[in-house]
């Protein structure tokens, strides 16, 4: 069995882990994000990715995923708002974090309306992001916890890389492979983390 799901929730999920397993998955602490995603008729920018640095503008940057990959004649534009999830703001209704977010697509844009809005959607994650503090890579547990042939990760698993889909899938294939499933798609040209990880 691979669980893969934010290792803050494996102490719950599995009960019969030894007390120290528990607590080094939950010495592991996450950041969260708010992702306020809009379907436009129009594009904010040519951009991908915008960073934004302006003290008056709340957010951190503009994502205009259509820009890196065509959709059709709509774009989709994100709001990420990384923050703790302690964070007033992480409460905020969807509908004051959409103005909020629509407000300073417009100032990059002035050409932008409201009748350009096609569509909307605000998606919370509470882990969003590891919080990888010095000293960090010494936490992280071993992926094949000591119940037989259950193996735990996340994305927090592959530091010192960031988290991403290819390294995702890179750890997941590997870990597949430790249960002696074959994966056509895992590069085998290198040990992968898992192999160096798994005890
Ligand atoms: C805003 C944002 C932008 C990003 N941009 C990029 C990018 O441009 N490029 C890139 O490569 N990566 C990007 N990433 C990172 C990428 O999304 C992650 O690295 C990747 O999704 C991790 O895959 P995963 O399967 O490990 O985890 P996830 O995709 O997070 O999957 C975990 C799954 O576990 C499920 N789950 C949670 N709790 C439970 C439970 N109790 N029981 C059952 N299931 C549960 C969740 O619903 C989820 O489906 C971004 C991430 C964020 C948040």
């Amino acid at each position: 069995m691979i669980s893969t799901v934010p290792t803050p929730l494996v102490p719950s999920l599995v009960p019969d882990l030894p007390a120290d397993w528990k607590a080094r998955y939950e010495a592991i602490h996450n950041i969260g994000v708010i992702c306020v995603i809009f379907k436009l008729r129009r594009s904010v920018s040519p951009h991908f990715w915008v960073n934004i640095s302006e003290p008056d503008l709340e957010i951190p940057g503009i994502i205009e995923f259509t820009n890196l990959r065509p959709l059709g004649e709509d774009t989709i534009v994100y709001v990420p708002y990384y923050m703790p999830v302690t964070h007033e703001k992480f409460s905020w209704p969807d509908d004051v974090l959409l103005k909020e977010a629509f407000a300073c697509a417009q100032r990059v844009n002035p050409a932008l309306e409201e009748s350009d809005i096609r569509g909307t959607k605000v998606a919370r994650l509470r882990y969003g992001q590891p919080i990888c503090e010095p000293g960090f890579a010494a936490k992280i547990p071993a992926v094949q916890t000591p119940i037989a042939g259950l193996q735990i990760a996340d994305t927090c698993f592959y530091y010192p890389e960031d988290r991403g889909i290819a390294e995702s899938v890179r750890l997941g294939s590997s870990m597949a492979n430790a249960l002696g499933v074959a994966s056509p798609s895992a590069d085998r040209s290198q040990p992968s983390v898992a192999e160096l990880a798994v005890s």
